[in-house]
């Protein structure tokens, strides 16, 4: 069978089963399986394929028909040019974090040399962003799922980054105690899709992706709240910044939660691509160190 019969195959198959981007889906599946690039597929098309790369791919196929996420069918994701493995023990990373990686970025200023905390790092997307970004800081990442640790572990060893990996409860009184104190730059993307959302969203999300990554419980603060309540027990320094993913109906109410602590100096709400407010930068006890870069919605 030639490269362009199968892919006229999949891609009806994947369409049929209205799956989300057929097309990038189906040269995701056959680039992947017959080793090429996206841009050299064309010039493969005649190509003919041996028997068990048109199974794998048939496979391959199948399963995205099904709605499972291509990234965990083919076992990895993109972040940030990071190849990192993924599978159901981890969220897919997001074009979101992406963004929350370069408004961090952008918090922190040129200073490479930071302590840099990632709470419920899953797969390491954003932890491995920061430690690529910044080598010469020190990041920590923690999650409380030994899965998913060891997948963020792995992803750090394949791509050759540094980063110190703990097992940590959030929720639990002696999370400070375990992940330690005087981060420069807490960043975290924890679980805010409240339960009474979980049949609006796709399906693929919904039957696919960890539970423990994505769903809040009935309040969709708690997470932050906790979060806030950590920075008096001195997990930011003096000037250090907190870099928070959020659910777009409660960004303004983290904002608040977070103004109301009293260290908590300037409180900013950024949109995501979307124009959607997703994204909150607080600054600890920081008049000298300013919050810098954006200044679209400013509090105090
Ligand atoms: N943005 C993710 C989603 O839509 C949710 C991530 C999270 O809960 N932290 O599905």
């Amino acid at each position: 069978m030639h490269v362009k019969a199968i892919f006229r195959e999949v891609e009806k198959l994947l369409e049929q089963a209205s799956v989300p981007s057929p097309r990038r889906t189906a040269v995701w599946i056959l680039c992947e399986i017959i080793r090429c690039s996206p841009i050299h597929l064309i010039s493969r098309e005649d190509d003919r394929l041996g028997r068990n790369q048109v199974i794998r791919i048939r496979e391959a196929a199948q399963r995205c028909a099904a709605h499972e996420p291509v990234q965990y069918v083919l076992g990895y994701a993109e972040f940030r040019g990071l190849h990192l493995r993924v599978s159901p023990d981890v969220l897919i990373p997001r074009p979101e974090t992406e963004q929350m990686i370069e408004i961090a970025l952008d918090a922190v200023g040129p200073d490479g040399t930071l302590e840099v905390l990632d709470i419920g790092t899953g797969s390491g997307c954003i932890a491995l962003s920061m430690k690529h970004a910044l080598p010469a800081s020190q990041v920590t990442a923690c999650d409380i799922s030994a899965p998913a640790l060891q997948i963020a572990r792995n992803n750090a060893k394949k791509n050759g980054l540094d980063v110190r990996f703990i097992m940590a409860d959030l929720m639990s009184c002696d999370f400070v105690h375990t992940v330690g104190t005087g981060y420069n730059l807490v960043i975290a993307n924890p679980p805010y899709i409240p339960d009474s959302e979980r049949s609006q969203l796709p399906r693929m999300v919904r039957n696919y992706e960890p539970g423990i990554a994505l769903f809040c419980g009935d309040d969709p603060l708690e997470f932050y709240r906790v979060i806030a309540d950590k920075l008096g027990s001195g997990l930011l320094r003096q000037g250090g910044t907190l870099v928070l993913e959020t659910h777009v109906d409660y960004a303004d109410s983290v904002g608040t939660l977070l103004q109301q602590k009293k260290d908590v100096l300037q409180v900013q709400i950024e949109p995501d691509l979307a124009g959607l407010s997703r994204f909150v930068i607080a600054n600890y006890s920081g008049e000298n160190h300013p919050v810098r870069g954006r200044t679209q919605t400013t509090a105090t």
